[in-house]
């Protein structure tokens, strides 16, 4: 909640605090919604952590649905309203939610309870963003272990917006860390199926390094680390050439990026000779909507090394 609502809202408040004793100033006054704790986190894959970690105690609001792009997404004044009235907002960082930034910074200086993913990880493990080293790539749920690195920071922040709630957050970060865990093992069993030359994943945007790097694939995409800048014939007609080459046997398009990309890369490659089949559809920067079977963090990242392997086994 940002100062201004706490204006308004003080004479309310401290009558309330009054008659229930309450000494916590982060616990939600939407009585609607039973005093529970309310988070606001931008992607689908955030939403979903948030719901995991704070279980029973919180609601989550998620800005963006499935198939939204987070690089290109901006927020509308609805979105800023209700990250403003929030009691905690999540947000990935590293320059993921590229049209928000400058919203971020203003939460932060209205002291509402942000939790930046970014914060929480180990510098040393991020990927350059491009050739440039000074900015990081921002995909790193690809990479289970660093999506662990998430769930604790989402578990402090939530510890430290409401106290009260802290054992309940770390237990729920303890099952969610051991589920995770499972998840990372049956990757790298799906991944070792592919014999090493056939583990090369290209796709219609550079999402995938993390996933590269974690579990053994190179790593190929048509369009850059954002959705932001278009990929020029140049680059469809080398990535051709290197499927061409390199024998490849599918590409794959993905949920957040229209498939008309990947599309014309396929009928380069067959202008050149060489069939490529579309291997599927690869959920990149957003999780499945409820009926695809893949709605949650743990069952999209199973789904993707199904979706990989299957195409290029
Ligand atoms: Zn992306």
């Amino acid at each position: 909640m940002n100062h201004k609502m706490k204006g308004i809202l003080g004479a309310v408040l401290s009558f309330s605090i009054l008659l229930v004793g309450c000494s916590s100033p982060t616990v939600n006054t939407n009585s609607t919604e039973d005093n529970k704790l309310n988070i606001v986190a931008t992607t689908t894959m955030l939403a979903d952590l948030s719901t995991v970690i704070g279980g029973e105690r919180v609601t989550v609001d998620g800005l963006m649905g499935p198939g939204i792009d987070p690089h290109l997404y901006q927020a509308s004044a609805g979105d800023v309203s209700l990250m403003q009235q929030a009691d905690v907002v999540v947000y990935n960082g590293l320059h993921l939610e590229g049209k928000m930034g400058e919203i971020f910074e203003n939460l932060s200086g209205q002291g509402a309870a942000v939790i930046c993913i970014e914060e929480g990880l180990d510098e040393s493990k991020l990927l350059a963003w491009e050739d440039d080293s000074s900015v990081h790539d921002p995909h790193i749920w690809f990479d289970v272990s660093l999506w662990e690195a998430a769930a604790k920071t989402v578990a402090d922040g939530l510890s430290q917006a409401d106290p009260d709630g802290k054992s309940g957050y770390e237990a729920n970060l303890d099952a969610y860390l051991k589920e995770l865990e499972e998840t990372d093992t049956y990757i790298r069993n799906r991944a070792a199926e592919l014999p090493e030359k056939q583990r090369v994943l290209v796709t219609a945007h550079d999402a995938f390094q993390y996933f590269g790097k974690a579990y053994g694939f190179e790593v190929r995409g048509l369009q850059g680390i954002s959705t932001d800048a278009e990929a020029g014939t140049a680059d469809v007609s080398d990535l051709a050439n290197f499927i061409v080459e390199r024998q490849i046997k599918a590409i794959f398009v993905e949920s957040s990026v229209p498939p008309k990309t990947i599309e014309a890369l396929q009928a380069a490659v067959k202008a050149k000779g060489f069939d490529v089949a579309i291997g599927g559809e690869l959920y990149s920067d957003s999780l499945g909507d409820e009926d695809s079977g893949a709605g949650t963090y743990l069952l999209t990242v199973k789904a993707n090394i199904d979706t990989i392997v299957d195409a290029l086994k």
